[in-house]
């Protein structure tokens, strides 16, 4: 085994949380082959899919070009036999990772465009496949809902209600994600704000393709209790103190920030300016398979390119599992299991 190995080691041992996840940046690229091979469909040259659904080394480090994976990704979705494989199995990798608690992130919209289906049999497909696996792979899984930015704010407002009546069946949360660059979110306030006064929890993209005001915005305007990425908060003081006072959550992701232009390269992530700030960051994946990542080479990437000790690798991982949106007693047992295992885990 080499040292490199063996430090990735270390980190598979770590039990983790992972709070920001897309289903449709997680699908594997064999399933995805195999799909392409088995269907009558006009689905792209198996041999040309990594570059297509994948980000490579010699891809321009863009918002245009991550999103554009998507674009191509929208196609596989051709049945309810394969979405439910596709929620299936990014369930069990995972679980393959050591991930014990994971809320994953989806976007009706997304998967209903190819074949017509309605929006709330997709949701249905994805929370009774997230349930079946969870218990097989022995993990705790929640949903949260997302809607894009760049799509009509009305199939947001219809998204959000879908949710609603759906609390039972595992989703927790709704969120916005999408272009920030291009798209504000304005539109989307009173459909976000109308959800968390009725109880649910709300996560926003923000700060991350746009400045630090969009932010302040989710915080304020959308009632966001976490932020996904939020890693440009640093350009505005205002805004870090507004984040610490609500006790804003931070969902940061690395290897995604380098790949979509926000930072130059992991080296320059603001990942342990933003903690020296005093916000409340933690560590995830956002699109695995689109990034071709892992959580636990994130925590390396972490601990081994930014410097951050480990001890607060495993305080970080307690503070994602605080920021987490199950509910009181069901938070406090997962804080108790990962409190006792994290002690095991040496150093
Ligand atoms: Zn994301």
């Amino acid at each position: 085994m080499t040292r490199l190995d063996s430090h990735l080691d270390l980190y598979q041992s770590l039990p983790k949380v992972d709070l920001h996840r897309h289903l449709e940046g997680s699908l594997r690229l064999s399933t995805l082959r195999e799909i392409a091979r088995s269907r009558e469909y006009p689905l792209p040259d198996t041999g040309s899919l990594p570059s297509l659904v994948q980000v490579q080394p010699q891809d321009p480090p863009t918002v245009p070009n991550f999103l554009s994976k998507f674009q191509i990704l929208r196609q596989f979705y051709r049945s309810p036999q394969i979405i439910q494989r596709l929620t299936e199995e990014v369930v069990e990798d995972a679980a393959a990772d050591n991930v014990v608690y994971l809320e994953l992130h989806f976007t009706p919209v997304a998967l209903t465009r190819q074949s017509g289906f309605s929006l709330a049999e997709v949701m249905d497909w994805v929370c009774a496949s997230a349930r079946e696996a969870a218990t097989r792979n022995q993990v705790t899984v929640r949903l949260i809902v997302s809607a894009n930015r760049h799509e009509e704010p009305m199939l947001a407002a219809e998204v959000v209600d879908l949710a609603l009546e759906r609390r039972r069946q595992g989703i927790v949360g709704v969120g916005l994600a999408g272009n920030e660059a291009d798209f504000g979110a304005e539109a989307f306030a009173p459909i976000f704000r109308r959800a968390h006064a009725r109880g649910m929890q709300v996560t926003i993209h923000a700060g991350e393709w746009g400045g630090a005001d969009n932010v302040r915005q989710a915080i304020t305007d959308l009632k966001a209790s976490r932020i996904g990425h939020g890693v440009r908060i640093l350009e505005e003081p205002v805004v870090v103190a507004l984040a610490r006072e609500m006790g804003t959550a931070f969902e940061v992701c690395l290897t995604s920030n380098a790949q979509t232009g926000v930072v130059a390269r992991i080296e320059d992530h603001p990942l342990m300016a933003m903690l020296e700030a005093g916000l409340d960051i933690s560590l995830h994946t956002d699109d695995p398979a689109i990034s071709g990542i892992t959580l636990s080479g994130e925590y390396r990437l972490a601990c081994e390119t930014l410097g951050m000790p480990l001890a607060t690798l495993k305080e970080r991982i307690l503070c994602a599992a605080r920021a987490c949106y199950l509910e009181a007693s069901e938070k406090d047992a997962l804080l108790t299991s990962l409190r006792a295992t994290l002690d095991e885990t040496s150093p």
